[in-house]
């Protein structure tokens, strides 16, 4: 197979030292070549060095601590021999269906997550019954130690991940509190997106003679089409709905520099009848994975956010990013862009430009080399009225992993009791307590109705569109 493999000059998954169940695992995923990031960490970090690694958000770097972590790893032992710190649980959950998705090869492998939303309790009682690997807030892990119920004396794996983001968070010294607890034998791998002093400050206190791996911050330009529009100041919120109406996206995402912002941008596009929602600090933590479930599986049109609240989150196949305001950082900017154009496919990223904001993209074209093209707002043909309404709708379902449910139970239903075909039923999400299931618009009503009449898995359901 080595000859269809593109990377010309660089090597594949196959040369590595992993083995043959886990390539063919890969093969299954179709992880069929390397990320530049896994290209340039995996050999150094499948051959036990310490790393630093820098690469931006959607670069896969998950797989490129997980590799490594699961091949020095040994399932007949039941303890815990692999942490990852994250900085919040919707990231810490990311990466642990990533590992449990890439370990699929390992029989028995428990992973378990330690954050907030479940009780030490049982938590504790998980970490009784043995894992191998552990996912969790550094809050929340250091809980765990202080009270005795996670043992690290087998650990042979730390991964930090995100670590300028846990920094910016403040978890400076709940991090120094577990690596120093750690075993001092044993492998250090430190992920961050950006590369601030505060990282290769940490980078020295717990990383041994750790090699660096960063990747320049580059997109194929010619997948990210840039527009900048010029408008006044007073006409930025409904440019965007302007925008959105004229380009119509099936996914977008909209920065905004502050959470007023955000509500502001919200209530304008609602008044126009685009389906968006927003992603903040404020949310409980149920709301948040509710906002990002709906926005993945297309129910929602724009995800409203500020760059903290939409930092290092994995949402693919976006079409279109906003930059509502324009950030004053020009690193952050590419970070924003760099979120749609993903994979083949191409993106938007339009940016709008009030009196003030001018300095700042230039200072952002000298960054990134190119000059975006720039019109004018008016030059959008008179504002198209129709309503922007995404293809699906979510329905929410009571009920979900602790109730044995399984996606294949649900579509089961849904094509039984509903009559739903495949075309008509989009991505169904199961999580501890719920199951939120993606069907075509016009078939959403008809499909609560005779699911409430119905039956799924032999019960009666609960169940609503969102
Ligand atoms: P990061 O942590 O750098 O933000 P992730 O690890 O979350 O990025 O990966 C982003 C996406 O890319 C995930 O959906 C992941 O499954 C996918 N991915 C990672 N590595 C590969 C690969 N080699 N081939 C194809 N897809 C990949
Ligand atoms: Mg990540």
């Amino acid at each position: 197979m080595k000859e269809t493999d593109t990377q010309a000059a660089s090597i594949s998954f196959a040369d590595l030292p992993l083995t043959p169940a886990m390539l063919a695992n890969l093969d299954q995923l179709e992880y069929r070549s390397m990320t530049p990031i896994q290209a340039a960490s995996l050999p150094l970090a499948l051959a036990g060095h310490d790393l630093i690694a820098q690469a931006k958000t959607g670069s896969g770097k998950t797989a490129a601590f997980t590799l490594p972590l699961l091949a020095r790893l040994d399932p007949s032992r039941l303890a815990v021999q692999a942490m990852v710190l994250c900085p919040t649980r919707e990231l810490a959950d990311q990466v642990t269906q990533e590992i449990r998705r890439l370990a699929r090869c390992i029989d028995n492998l428990r992973v378990l997550t330690l954050v907030g939303g479940s009780t030490l309790r049982n938590q504790a009682n998980s970490l009784e019954n043995g894992v191998h690997v552990v996912v969790g807030t550094p809050g929340r892990i250091m809980d765990h130690m202080e009270r005795g119920y996670l043992k690290l004396d087998a650990l042979q794996t730390l991964v930090l991940d995100e670590a300028d983001r846990m920094l910016d968070m403040g978890f400076h010294d709940d991090i120094a509190y577990v690596a120093k607890r750690c075993p001092a034998q044993r492998q250090t791998l430190l992920f961050s997106a950006t590369y601030p002093e505060g990282i290769a400050q940490l980078a020295r206190q717990f990383l041994r003679q750790p090699q660096e791996v960063k990747l320049a911050e580059q997109h194929a330009a010619s997948k990210i089409r840039q527009r900048v529009y010029e408008i006044a100041n007073d006409e930025r919120l409904e440019a965007v709905a302007k925008l959105l109406k004229h380009y119509r996206p099936l996914s977008t995402l909209a920065f905004c520099n502050t959470k007023q912002q955000c509500r502001d941008l919200l209530n304008v596009l609602r008044h126009a009848g685009i389906h968006a929602l927003t992603l903040n600090g404020d949310l409980e933590q149920r709301e948040r994975d509710q906002v990002l479930i709906q926005f993945a599986n297309n129910s929602v049109s724009v995800l409203v956010a500020t760059d903290v609240a939409a930092r290092g989150l994995d949402i693919a196949d976006l079409e279109a990013v906003i930059n509502v305001d324009v950030t004053p950082d020009p690193e952050i900017h590419v970070h924003r862009i760099g979120r749609t154009g993903r994979a083949d496919r191409e993106g938007w990223a339009f940016s709008l430009c009030g009196p003030g904001d001018k300095r700042r993209l230039a200072a952002i074209a000298e960054l990134g080399g190119g000059t975006p093209e720039v019109h004018k707002l008016a030059e959008l043909p008179a504002a198209d009225e129709a309503p922007l309404v995404p293809p699906m709708v979510t329905l929410l379902m009571l009920g979900g992993r602790k109730d044995k449910i399984r996606p294949g139970d649900v579509m089961g239903a849904l094509a039984g009791e509903a009559g739903l075909s495949r075309e008509q039923v989009g991505k169904i999400t199961v999580t501890d307590q719920n199951t939120y299931i993606a069907v075509a618009r016009s078939v959403a009503r008809d499909t609560v109705r005779k699911l409430t009449a119905g039956k799924v898995k032999g019960k009666t359901v609960k169940i609503r569109a969102l």
